[in-house]
């Protein structure tokens, strides 16, 4: 299985089940039609061996970021988290404690984000551990922020920095709630999408969402620490900044003016950054040096063929 490709073929195949849903599958999170309030819904299941690996790692990070990831893509719709349903499947080794210390640290960060777990189901088997987390949000007046609205001529802004996230950063990055929901309420954004997967995967959904195309500028990634620590290759760093994946920073579309006045203000204890525009064209192109080639398709895309 590929994730794209079946991602795609789950949205023609529910193409027609739209009862009450405002936005199905595609996007960071489903949106719900409420009476006087919209709801998001999102759902993500992190596993042994795929994203992270048990015997590395502490189960309060474990922990962390099963919990993590959900937030980031309640913040991609820049939404403000209600509750979690938490579902544990641990191999049938595991003790008390640490299946305690797991779900102390999914309480812990929740609480960060007033997000309360409100249920969830345990089960054991013979597998590796697997966590699966929904997190219900609601929307803002402003609404919730959508990958498929992206305009041409619409800059595209980065939060933080890039690259080098399996050093340290998917373990313990901070899902960008806040940032996401000053910036909707502050700014008029078009689009915004979270970074899970890689910015040269990530901007391609945006795109095709949207359909359009974008530009990404490379000489103005925000190349990480971690990532310069790697490696000091001018080129091994912008691979790495636009294909490690797990960067957990928001991407968003914006008009020109008012990205002007977001990278002017810089409202954010982080930086923002102007990678690159959205074009009318279909695609996704790279800039350096003054030259426009084909972006190479990289980033992490779950499963194989
Ligand atoms: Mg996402």
């Amino acid at each position: 299985v590929q994730e794209n490709a079946f991602v795609q073929l789950l949205q023609s195949l529910t193409a027609n089940d739209t009862a009450g849903l405002l936005h199905g599958i595609g996007d960071d999170a489903a949106v719900l039609r409420g009476n006087d309030q919209d709801w998001v819904v999102t759902t993500d299941l992190i596993a042994d061996g795929s994203h992270f690996l048990s015997h590395e790692v502490t189960p309060e990070h474990i922990g962390r970021k099963a919990m993590a990831v959900n937030l980031s893509d309640i913040a991609a719709m820049a939404a403000k988290p209600v509750a979690a349903f938490v579902s544990l499947l641990l191999p049938s080794e595991t003790t008390n404690e640490y299946a305690e210390l797991v779900m102390k640290s999914i309480i812990e960060i929740g609480r960060e984000f007033d997000c309360p777990v409100a249920g969830g189901d345990t089960n054991t088997w013979a597998g590796k551990l697997a966590i699966n987390v929904l997190i219900l949000g609601k929307t803002t007046p402003r609404g919730p922020l959508l990958r498929s609205t992206a305009q041409p001529g619409d800059w595209l802004l980065v939060t933080g920095e890039l690259g080098g996230s399996l050093t340290g950063h998917h373990l313990d990055f901070t899902p960008r709630i806040n940032e996401a929901l000053l910036l909707n309420e502050r700014y008029e954004l078009s689009a915004g999408m979270d970074l899970s997967d890689g910015l040269a995967m990530d901007v391609r959904r945006m795109c095709q969402m949207s359909n359009c195309g974008a530009e990404i500028l490379l000489d103005e990634l925000p190349i990480s620490r971690a990532t310069k620590q790697q490696t000091s290759d001018r080129g091994q760093q912008v691979a790495r900044a636009i294909g490690d994946g797990e960067d957990f920073e928001l991407l968003l579309a914006v008009a020109p003016t008012e990205a002007k006045r977001i990278l002017q203000d810089q409202p954010l204890d982080v930086p923002i950054t102007n990678v690159g525009i959205c074009v009318a064209e279909t695609g996704v192109w790279q800039i350096e040096d003054g030259q426009r080639l084909p972006l190479p398709v990289t980033g992490y895309e779950h499963g194989t063929k």
